[in-house]
Parts: structure tokens; C-alpha cells; sequence
């Protein structure tokens, strides 16, 4: 069976060409970048075109590129630094919807007696404000808010949220891990400090990320040792992962109009065909701005984990709005925080697209996706009764 592979929210595919442009590092130039011979310099040389290649997709320079080992570590290492550098600052202040690398982090802060709030977003998944401006202070060490969010796709106005911060003297840090190179980023004419990106989402190898430090950052290091990365990051480099992630963005970069136009043609028929054909659902963050290859649509009276598994069934990967990996069946923070109804929020399905996904694969979701909702609500005892009411 041939997947349909609409999880790319979740990870993606590496692309070849980017498999290419590492395979030679691990058995033939695998020498160390840090050591004097001209083995080590070799991957050096290609270590430095890859930190060119990333900072020219975020219009960045390439010393504000430190390579970690992942979107959560870059997450981690932005807001430990910032509390360090303040250690009179004692106020976080994140989202209700960010990625767990950020809550966990925030909500761990708490008990270690910082105060930390958490933004609300209303009914489409758009950032409050107000709020923000209402409780930035100059106790706040720093505002850490996504760029755009991996459930929904929903965009926030991290420029302007940025300023905001910026005005009380905090740091403001972005995690971008679902933006990078599917939306436009210049950090040079932005007023954000740190950000956040991850290669396996970008179609690089799971294991690299990277963590944007604007010049002139005050930063204290989460991982010490040696003086890799300018001491912003100790530890051998994973060469061949980063020279992997520069190809990555330089790729991203060229296909960025097809995320845009192709990508997001194809996501639209998803979403317009399944609205049509199947009723009582609803798109959850429909009305806000959001990326151009996900959709995340709540049906009413089912399960999304019931729903995954027939998809699953005949090779459809997506994914759904509960938090399944721990075995809850809560609904997501994410639905919830956007007080999606408690007969939508169980019933929510992510599709997310990459430029590999075809016409072909969306068509096969159209057809087979309507049926399988509706013998799913045949089966539970309030679809029976929706049901029926449709006569
Ligand atoms: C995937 C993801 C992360 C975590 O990145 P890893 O590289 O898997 O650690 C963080 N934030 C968002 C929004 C993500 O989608």
C-alpha cells in the first residue's frame, strides 16, 4: 500500500536532493569542522555555505545562525537565556496555544516561583492583543509566541506583538518551526530577538534545528563546553545534518511561490470539497490568516481517533486534534484555548500538505473521507440521533 502522507505539520519527507548533499559526511568527509587539518576544513567550508544558506532564507546574517539539535531545544535555550540575562525579571509570558516545547518549559517556570501568563486567542485561533499590551511590564523577562500554530495553521502577528515587548525592555522570541519556508520570514527589518526552526519540518533530517540570535542579543548558553558555534552552542557540530538543513533552505526558499500557489490550491480543494460534501463540520481557524498547507476541520458526533484509524486503513496519514500521544482523550489545548465545542473539538482531523503531496492524493481524501464519517456517526448513539434529524 502507498501512503497518502498528510502529517507534514508532523514531519516530513527528506527531500533527495538534500539526502545527496549530506551522504558524503558520514564516509568520506567525516572529519571534525573544528580540527586544523585540511579534513576538518573541508566540512568547515561546507558547515559555513550551509549557515549562509539558512540565513539567507530567514534575511538573516550568517552569525545570527546557532545550529542545535532541534525546534525544542532552540525553544528551551531562547527562554532560559532570557532569565538568565534578566534575573530581575521575573514575568514569562507565552500563549495558550504554543507547542509544548514552549508550555512545558513556561509551565515548569512556575513552580520555580516566576510568574508566567498565557495569552487567550479567540474562537478562530487569533492572538489576544490586548491582552498582550495589558500585561507586558517591566517585569517581563520575555514573550515567547509562536509564528504560526502546527494544529491549525493560524498565523500570529508576531511583528506587532514583537514591538509591544520590546517597548517594556523584554526579549521577544518567535517559534517558527511551522513558518520556516513555508512563509515569507525577514528578520532584517524585524524587531524580533530570537527564533526558533527545526530541519525535519522543512524537509531536512529529523535532529537539527536552529536558533536565530539577532546581533547584539544579550544570550547565555544552554549547552557549555567547547567553543562550537561562537560558545553559543558547545559540542561537535552534526555536519552532515546542518549541511543537510542548508540545502533544506535553500530549497524552501525556490519553492516558496509553490507553497504558495500549488500547495495551497490543493489545500483549498481539500477543505471546500470536504465542507461541501460532509455536514455539520467546521474548520477550525477558517476565519484566521493561516499557513497555505494546513487545514484542520472538526466534524461533529465522532472521534478523530476513530476517524485516523480508517483513514490509516486504506494509507491516509493525517492526524487529529486530541492529545492521542499521551493516551488522552482530551481535545487538544489548542481547540480548547479557541473554545471549539465539545461535540467538535473530539472530531478534529489535520491535513497538512508539502509540494510532494498531488492532486491524485487530495481526490482520494474527497472521495473516501464523507462515507467514513458518516458510518462513524451511524455508530455513535448522538450521530444516530443527528442523523435521523437530517431525516
Ligand atoms: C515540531 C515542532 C516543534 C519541535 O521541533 P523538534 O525539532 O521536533 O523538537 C516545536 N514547535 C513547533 C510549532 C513544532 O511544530
Amino acid at each position: 500500500m502507498k501512503e497518502i502522507y498528510l502529517d507534514n505539520n508532523a514531519t516530513t519527507k527528506v527531500d533527495e536532493a538534500v539526502f545527496e548533499e549530506m551522504r558524503p559526511y558520514f564516509c568520506e568527509m567525516y572529519g571534525n569542522p573544528s580540527s586544523m587539518h585540511f579534513f576538518g576544513g573541508q566540512v568547515q567550508r561546507k558547515v559555513d555555505e550551509a549557515r549562509g544558506r539558512v540565513a539567507a532564507l530567514l534575511g538573516a546574517s550568517p552569525d545570527e545562525i546557532v545550529f542545535t539539535a532541534c525546534g525544542t531545544e532552540s525553544d528551551n535555550a531562547a527562554i532560559r537565556s532570557a532569565l538568565e540575562v534578566f534575573p530581575d525579571r521575573r514575568h514569562v509570558i507565552t500563549s495558550r496555544v504554543e507547542h509544548p516545547a514552549v508550555l512545558t518549559q513556561c509551565r515548569n517556570l512556575i513552580q520555580k516561583g516566576y510568574r508566567v501568563s498565557e495569552i487567550g486567542v479567540d474562537g478562530e485561533g487569533r492572538l489576544d492583543m490586548e491582552e498582550l499590551k495589558a500585561i507586558v511590564d517591566e517585569d517581563t523577562a520575555i514573550v515567547s509566541l509562536m509564528w504560526a500554530n502546527n494544529e491549525t495553521g493560524v498565523i500570529f502577528p508576531v511583528e506587532e506583538a514583537a514591538a509591544i515587548a520590546k517597548a517594556k525592555g523584554a526579549l521577544f522570541h518567535s517559534d517558527a518551526v511551522q513558518a520556516v519556508g513555508k512563509i515569507p520570514i525577514n528578520m532584517a527589518n524585524s524587531r524580533i530577538d530570537m527564533l526558533s526552526l527545526s530541519g525535519h519540518k522543512l524537509h531536512a533530517p529529523k535532529g537539527i534545528g536552529v536558533l536565530y540570535l539577532r546581533r547584539g542579543t544579550p544570550f547565555r548558553p544552554f549547552m557549555v563546553g567547547g567553543h562550537q558555534e561562537k560558545s553559543r552552542r558547545a559540542g561537535t557540530e552534526n555536519a552532515a545534518a546542518i549541511i543537510a538543513l542548508g540545502k533544506a533552505c535553500e530549497l524552501a526558499g525556490l519553492n516558496m511561490e509553490l507553497e504558495n500557489t500549488q500547495v495551497m490550491a490543493l489545500r483549498d480543494r481539500l477543505q471546500n470539497e470536504l465542507m461541501a460534501r460532509i455536514p455539520n463540520a467546521r474548520i477550525n481557524g477558517g476565519g484566521a490568516e493561516r499557513l497555505p498547507n494546513t487545514t484542520s476541520i472538526a466534524y461533529e458526533y465522532v472521534e478523530g481517533e476513530a476517524i485516523l484509524l480508517l483513514l490509516s486503513e486504506l494509507g491516509v496519514c493525517a492526524s487529529s486534534g486530541s492529545a492521542c500521544t499521551s493516551g488522552s482523550l482530551e481535545p487538544s489545548h489548542v481547540l480548547r484555548a479557541m473554545g471549539v465545542p465539545f461535540t467538535c473539538a473530539h472530531g478534529s482531523i489535520r491535513f497538512s500538505l508539502s509540494r510532494y503531496t498531488t492532486a491524485e492524493e487530495i481526490d482520494t481524501v474527497i472521495r473516501e473521507l464523507p462515507p467514513i464519517i458518516e458510518r462513524l456517526r451511524r455508530m455513535s448513539p448522538f450521530g444516530r440521533e443527528f442523523l435521523k434529524g437530517q431525516g
